[in-house]
């Protein structure tokens, strides 16, 4: 198969894709998503095999507006409104009751549906343009950093997707927030370009599930299956050293050897000159770290290095994002200094 590459005004090309059960590359505010046509099973299975993604990982359904949601959820809480209105068009998910609409493809079987309405003019374009509810993980192979940009998604991708439309470098650059609505109090599963703290806002109490912030152990049983898969991870072991920026520019430069490499802040970068290295700027840029982390993990894969030391970030507002992220591709080895 030859992926066809569109450019922006090229939506209804790319919409036909969707409506013809194919496969679509598709920028989002957040990582570049692998779309199909989500009321389409068999469409959706080619997600599972273009990602090589286990089954029982459940996909996200992409809707244009809050209003679809009575289409494929049922029993939806007042807060899903109040999220909606105060968060989407945005990186958010919620996770809500589905309706027997939604193939199990989607949900892995599951009795709950992620919902998503995205902020990319162009995804929203393309949306519209489909009229049909787009399921889409992230698009890169399985355990791989999720793509930031097209040129990311089909280094992953060419030959086995029909098409990519190319809407850019995405502007958030860390998968959606994932909020389980479905409980009480609401849980936050994956965080992402919406913080904690503004769901604290709009909720009031929301719990904070442990895959976010370790490892499940075995016999442990996460809210969706597929949490539990490694993730993010680029070829070589990462370890991530948590504490004050120059705590930990200074511990790793006291212990890195030859075949290593390092992820920094922008400021420690003259510190491991002569070694393989990828800022992911400022120590207080937070939303410059979220666009440019996996972009930093990714590029190592066409390095040599044997060994991953990165800089953590603070994990407040989108920082818990960027942290989490970084734990989840060191396999949570983190070294606290
Ligand atoms: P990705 O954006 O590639 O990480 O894939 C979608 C994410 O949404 C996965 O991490 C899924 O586990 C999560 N997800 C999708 N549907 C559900 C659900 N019904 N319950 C919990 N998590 C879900
Ligand atoms: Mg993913």
């Amino acid at each position: 198969m030859k992926t066809k590459h569109f450019i922006e005004l090229e939506v209804e090309q790319a919409a036909q894709i969707l409506r013809q059960g194919g496969l679509l590359g598709i920028p989002t505010e957040t990582v570049y998503g692998l779309g199909a046509n989500g009321l389409d099973a068999a469409a959706v299975a080619h997600i599972f095999e273009a990602k090589g993604r286990p089954q029982d990982n459940p996909l996200i359904l992409h809707i244009p507006d809050a209003s679809w949601l009575e289409r494929y959820c049922q029993n939806i809480p007042p807060a899903a409104y109040a999220l909606a209105q105060r968060f989407w068009p945005g990186p958010l998910t919620m996770i809500l009751e589905r309706r027997a609409v939604v193939p199990d493809a989607v949900t892995a079987g599951l009795d709950t549906v992620g919902m998503r309405c995205p902020a990319h003019p162009v995804c929203r374009a393309i949306l519209q343009a489909a009229g049909v509810p787009v399921a889409a993980p992230s698009g890169n192979t399985s355990g791989r950093p999720s793509p930031t940009s097209a040129a990311d998604m089909l280094e992953d991708m060419e030959g086995k997707i029909d098409g990519i439309v190319d809407g850019g470098p995405c502007q958030v650059g860390v998968e959606s927030t994932i909020i389980d609505l479905t409980v009480q109090p609401p849980r936050l599963l994956r965080p992402g370009g919406v913080t904690l703290e503004e769901l604290r806002d709009v909720l009031g109490e929301v719990a904070v599930d442990a895959v976010v912030t370790r490892l499940m152990g075995a016999g442990e049983h996460p809210r969706a299956p597929g949490m539990k898969y490694r993730h993010y991870a680029p070829k070589a072991p990462v370890t991530v050293v948590q504490g004050a920026p120059a705590e930990s520019a200074r511990y790793i430069q006291a212990h890195l050897a030859e075949g290593d490499g390092v992820i920094c802040f922008a400021e420690f970068l003259p510190l491991f000159a002569g070694y393989p290295v990828e800022s992911i700027g400022p120590a207080a840029d937070q939303a410059e770290q979220a666009r440019r982390v996996f972009d930093a993990l990714r590029y190592f894969d066409n390095t040599a290095v044997k060994r991953i030391w990165a800089q953590g970030p603070d994990p407040t507002g989108i920082g818990l994002a960027v942290s989490n992220r970084l734990n989840k591709a060191a396999g949570f080895q983190i070294i606290e200094v």
